[in-house]
């Protein structure tokens, strides 16, 4: 049986400037040695041009010349071993963290085909290449240069997994296949390819996980479980996912799982995720963008009641003036609650309840920014009507389904193989290689 995916060909198309985004003018440029092709001809000294939206149309600037036209393509190689740092066409103007307080602009450098189209009087900006190229790219957002082998192999794996079974399909409508933002998995191009993550990807090529039927697998991760690996149906409903299920991150567990105490868990130090083994540990050089401390696996947080009564106003529209009591409804297997009820009162002094109902939600509503997961106890619960803020103490980063991130590190760092760690986070897969299949 031939090995499916969700992906109808072997490149991808990311959406990397979106009309949302309400771009009307780009600069672009690149290195004088980088080949680059183009839908108009230009000079080949150009190494820059401006591209802007005029009238419903783009007005493209090459040097002294300029011509109109209704969509506009350039592309640079994007073969997985001609790839480099750095390799491409750098972007100005691209949006990263869409949507959150952090949102910001960056200027990533991209290989392959950059497809500019007109869409709702804004740009749109695809960026169509190889899904191997593509994969390099991301497992490098996803790590940092002193990444163990075994757990660069394993997040490059998953990263191809991911992108191949291509479930989510979020930006069906625009006809690209993924964003460039943690929407879907974060991508910027070239910019912080590093060897390393190039040979793990060289190394792994065409290597993927599939599932009983040999379709590639949706490879979830997050950075952090909190030690018990959440079920998928907690965090997005029904049918469940028979490799994405409940288990314990480490050896010599307690019984059953989180559901109805989170304290077992909150006292459990033996997952590979845990912070102890990470104190000799560099961190921010093996996983990227992560603090020092790495303190994820136990965190504790004081929430002004002020902050959860402003996101209730912005996200839902409930304009209350007092927050009374925080009830915990369910929880999935990893102690994340997925099913909150505030009470509390509104402007008018009636008592109201409303209920979040997913660990999105209450993740979003309980912090300023992103709170790291709701797998979280309510120390003060007693109290709550009294007190300023409600006081956490929680488990995890991330929604916690699939691959650990951390517990990964933590398992490389043991000595396992990528074999190990990924049969370990998606029980019931097999690794293979998707050319072995094709006669
Ligand atoms: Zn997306
Ligand atoms: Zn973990």
């Amino acid at each position: 049986m031939p090995i499916s995916t969700g992906l109808n060909s072997r490149t991808i198309r990311i959406g990397i400037i979106l009309p949302e985004d309400q771009v009307r003018r780009v600069s672009l440029s690149w290195p004088a040695d980088l080949v680059v092709a183009s839908s108009q001809d230009f000079d080949d000294n150009i190494t820059d041009i401006t591209i802007e939206i005029e009238g419903g149309k783009f007005r493209v600037n090459l040097g002294s010349d300029q011509v109109v036209v209704d969509d506009f393509m350039l592309a640079s190689g994007d073969n997985l071993a001609g790839l480099s740092a750095e390799h491409g066409v750098c972007v100005d103007s691209v949006v990263a963290g869409r949507g959150f307080h952090w949102e910001k602009q960056i200027q990533p450098i991209l290989p392959g085909r950059l497809l500019f189209s007109i869409v709702d009087e804004a740009i749109l900006l695809i960026n169509e290449l190889s899904v191997e190229s593509y994969v390099a790219c991301v497992a490098t957002s996803e790590m940092g240069a002193a990444a163990p082998d075994a757990l660069l192999a394993a997040q490059t794996i998953v990263a191809r997994c991911w992108a191949l079974a291509s479930v989510e399909r979020k930006h069906a409508d625009l006809h690209f296949d993924v964003c460039n933002d943690d929407c879907c998995q974060r991508y910027q191009g070239t910019t912080y390819l590093t060897n390393h993550s190039l040979q793990a990807a060289i190394a792994t090529e065409n290597e993927v996980l599939v599932d009983d039927n040999d379709a590639v697998i949706d490879a979830r991760y997050s950075k952090n479980c909190g030690g018990i690996v959440e079920d998928y149906t907690t965090v997005w409903g029904e049918p469940p996912v028979p490799y994405l299920i409940p288990l314990w991150d480490g050896p010599n567990h307690p019984e059953g799982f989180a559901q109805q105490d989170l304290e077992p868990l909150l006292a459990y130090q033996d997952a590979y995720c845990s912070a102890t083994r990470f104190q000799d540990v560099d961190l921010p050089a093996m996983l990227g963008k992560v603090d020092e401390t790495g303190s994820y696996y136990r965190w504790e947080k004081a929430v002004d009641k002020k902050v959860i009564l402003d996101n209730l106003k912005q996200y839902f529209k409930h304009d209350w003036a007092e927050l009374f009591e925080v009830l915990v409804l369910k929880r999935g297997a990893s102690g994340r609650i997925s099913h909150l009820r505030l009470a509390g009162e509104n402007q008018l002094g009636d008592q109201v309840t409303f209920d979040l109902r997913s660990e999105y939600d209450i993740r979003r509503t309980f912090s300023e920014s992103f709170l790291y997961s709701s797998a979280f106890v309510i120390e003060n619960a007693g109290s709550l009507e009294e007190d300023e803020a409600v006081e956490l103490r929680g488990a995890g980063w991330g929604h916690g389904v699939g691959m650990c991130q951390m517990g990964a590190l933590g398992m490389a760092l043991d000595g396992f193989a990528s074999a190990d760690i990924l049969s370990h986070y998606y029980p019931g897969t097999t690794l293979k290689n998707l050319t072995d299949e094709i006669s």
